[in-house]
């Protein structure tokens, strides 16, 4: 049963005649990115891997990943979760047909995935008294030692991202594997499949150079085992104040950039994106020492500069390249105006915010042109 009413469908129709900037979804499932196509994306702009392992079944396996001691025990884990991440892919990349999936290797807050310390520690305490000798218990006891060596003070800003990756590449190598044993099966189904394989929370060249080489071992490497060739390109997200003041440099290794505003924001103003909205942020809006929420509403002046920068840097060392929004503000009117301007080839927000972001593009695209036209009037 389509959800958009026929003459809406004709005003959106109108609408992407007249934009010039592509809208892509962000969809982590096959559900999703069937509500994203028949919404009319272009393609998923941000596929957020980390909600894969959050399926109740996998989280005892990630646990044992994340908590693994030995190389054997978390290579283990990794080969049982390698076959689900493929059909992960290969649910999205089928139903997406060939048009572009960025797929987000890992970027875990890690705590999240972590067994619940207070939990842990009744637990510990009742078999304290009740059975102070069982094996159950040094077992409890090893694990919470564990959990309390991988704790974060300010875990949105530690072991998360390409520092996953960097730490224990084996994850992200599964990882890309899967991506392409995913590829590699659609293709002896007939099906094209276009994986833009993408490294959170980049900071430093070094990082994203050492994780496309990392990708591109996993695609050779499958290539050989499957005998089939298949493309893919390696890009970035740049969420981080120096990854866009460094866009230059990470240009070198990246195929596309995609700006990740809501980390980006937290970076930039050093304001927690967990917290700030339920602190101090309402009382700043209201006492307008900020016009809006820069959560939902694009900074131009801070925020804004650092994404215009990167996109400017970026293209100094490669004209054209590919660059992107994918952070909330990718599906706010004003914001996708200051993309636009920005000259980003494409937006991604929640397929819901698809249909409004088709129509808020024309808009900027519109009211460009108007102005543009202004200007020439104003100059003869
Ligand atoms: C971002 O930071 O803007 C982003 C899109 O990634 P996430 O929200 O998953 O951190
Ligand atoms: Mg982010």
């Amino acid at each position: 049963e389509p959800e958009l009413s026929e003459e809406f469908q004709l005003l959106l129709s109108w609408a992407d005649e007249e934009r010039k900037i592509g809208v892509r979804a962000n969809a982590d499932n096959p559900e999703d990115s069937a509500k994203a196509l028949e919404f009319g994306a272009g393609g998923i702009g941000l596929c957020r891997t980390e909600h894969m392992f959050m399926d109740a079944a996998r989280v005892p396996i990630v646990q044992k990943m994340i908590l693994a001691e030995t190389f054997e025990e978390r290579n283990a884990a990794l080969d049982e979760l390698l076959p689900m991440q493929r059909e992960d892919f290969e649910g999205i990349l089928e139903v997406m047909q060939g048009l572009p999936v960025t797929i987000r290797l890992l970027d875990p807050p890690l705590h999240e995935f972590l067994p619940d310390k207070e939990e842990l520690l009744v637990e510990i305490t009742k078999l304290q008294i009740l059975d102070p000798e069982s094996k159950v218990l040094k077992e409890k006891e090893a694990l919470l030692k564990k959990v309390r060596q991988l704790d974060e003070f300010n875990p949105m800003l530690g072991h998360r991202g390409c520092r996953l990756g960097m730490i224990h590449p084996e994850i992200y190598e599964m990882q890309a594997r899967a991506i392409f044993y995913a590829v590699a099966n659609l293709a002896d189904k007939g099906i094209d499949a276009q994986p833009e394989i993408m490294i959170p929370l980049v900071g430093h060249v070094n990082e994203l150079k050492e994780m496309r080489e990392l990708v591109n071992a996993a695609a050779q490497s499958i290539k050989e085992e499957t005998g089939k060739n298949f493309e893919y390109t390696v890009g970035t997200m740049i969420e981080i104040p120096r990854a866009a003041l460094t866009a230059d440099q990470i240009a070198e290794e990246a195929d596309f950039f995609s700006f990740g505003t809501n980390d980006l924001t937290q970076t930039t103003f050093g304001y927690s994106r967990d917290d700030a909205e339920g602190k101090f942020l309402q009382a700043y809006i209201e006492q307008k020492v900020l016009p809006e929420n820069p959560f939902a509403v694009l900074d131009r002046e801070g925020v804004g500069k650092l994404v215009e920068t990167g996109v400017e840097l970026g293209r100094k060392t490669k004209p054209g390249l590919k660059t992107g929004i994918c952070g909330e503000h990718g599906g706010e009117k004003s914001s996708i105006e200051f993309c636009y301007n920005a000259g980003l080839d494409y937006v991604s927000c929640s397929p819901y915010r698809v249909p409004l972001a088709r129509l808020a593009a024309a808009q900027a695209t519109i009211r460009h042109e108007r102005n543009n036209e202004k200007e020439a009037v104003i100059a003869k």
